[in-house]
């Protein structure tokens, strides 16, 4: 029996109404996106503003809360699965080894890319540009390449480990609007595994590797992102070493007290020790973003929206950081799981897929 939003169980598929209202609002937020894009070229100040200071600090709360809806209307997995919808994709299939590679090279693209925000991308719209174009375009590859979401959407994109880093416990698992049957092209699927976490089935070296620097790392490296202005270019070596140094001091001290708390509580603790980490990084993240946003940052203007600096009082960012906090580590370590996947797992398809990924 078709199943639709919102009494979204196992095997959930969409009415042709559904799918024509996730249709059309895929094609608006990707229309939104494209406008972000014009204006990071032809209109750089708004672009930045509307990039980096409107979209980016929505987006981890929308990842601890909805990730299954981001995953289904976000725009670079529009990109990613049109050749699949439109039936151009070659479909190959990636092994569960390949998989972790390119897990592992999202994260080194996350790690390396992150810092240069502060030598370019927060000032510079062209630039953000032609990083934004490349990702469309990598992301337009991995489509037309490999089956549904394998290749991109949970393989080489750099915000994916971030959702399995924040996305632990969401609000609810809406319908895949992406996957029209299940051909089983990740394994575990993020999309369809409740309580999915950086270190979820981490079979090889190469998931393990990745999912210590997301667990244990992020939170020191969004720390230390934070106590590095912004740059207006790169003019020495000194600068560069400056934008990357703080940020992985950071990551480098939280990664060893992870390693140290994985090593003294038992495996049975795994889950709520990660989840402490991703509540700290998130918390940190909102914890210097607010008062960025609102003029009452570290480094002048950097990152601001309004300057509002001589309208509010002080104490009212304090409330806000604080409330935002207490919120982040309420919602990811001390809320009761709901089980929910990020999305329903849509039906396998007709030939039979067995547990290795393999149509028979
Ligand atoms: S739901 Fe199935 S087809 Fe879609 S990404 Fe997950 S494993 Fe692949």
């Amino acid at each position: 029996m078709a199943r639709d939003f919102p009494s979204f169980k196992s095997g959930a598929q969409l009415s042709k109404q559904s799918i024509t209202i996730w249709r059309i609002v895929q094609t608006a937020v990707w229309l939104a996106g494209a406008a972000i894009l014009f204006c990071l070229v032809f209109f750089p100040s708004l672009g930045i503003v509307l990039f980096w200071n409107i979209l980016i600090p929505v987006a981890p709360v929308l990842l601890v809360v909805f990730a299954g809806v981001w995953r289904n209307v976000c725009p670079l997995a529009t990109n990613a699965l049109l050749p699949r919808h439109i039936n151009i994709s070659k479909r190959k299939r990636l092994s569960t080894t390949q998989i972790a590679k390119f897990n592992l090279v999202a994260v080194a693209f996350l790690y390396l890319i992150v810092p240069l925000r502060h030598a370019f991308f927060n000032t510079n719209g062209l630039a953000s540009a032609v990083l934004i174009m490349s990702m469309v375009l990598v992301s337009l590859v991995c489509g037309f390449f490999f089956e549904w979401k394998s290749a991109w959407c949970s393989g080489l994109c750099p915000v994916h480990p971030v959702e399995k880093l924040y996305g632990s416990k969401t609000m609810l698992a809406v319908p895949n609007a992406h996957c029209s049957e299940c051909r089983n092209c990740v394994i575990p699927c993020p999309d369809s595994t409740p309580g999915m976490h950086p270190l979820t089935a981490a079979k090889t070296i190469y998931n393990k590797i990745s999912g210590y620097l997301m667990a244990g790392g992020f939170p020191g490296f969004v720390w230390g992102w934070f106590h590095v202005p912004d740059h207006k270019g790169l003019n020495s070596i000194g600068q560069l070493s400056e934008i990357y140094a703080l940020p992985f001091f950071g990551a480098l001290v939280t990664l060893i007290l992870f390693s140290g708390f994985k090593k003294i509580f038992t495996k049975k603790d795994e889950v709520t020790i990660i989840s402490i980490f991703a509540a700290t990084a998130v918390a940190c993240y909102y914890w210097y973003r607010i008062p960025s946003l609102f003029g009452f940052g570290m480094y002048d203007n950097d990152g601001t929206l309004f300057n509002l600096k001589n309208t509010i009082p002080q104490w009212a960012i304090y409330l806000s950081m604080i409330s935002s906090a207490i919120f982040f580590f309420w919602w990811i370590v001390f809320r009761p799981s709901n089980k929910n996947s990020w999305i329903v797992r849509p039906d396998y398809a007709t030939e039979k897929v067995n547990n290795k990924g393999a149509i028979k």
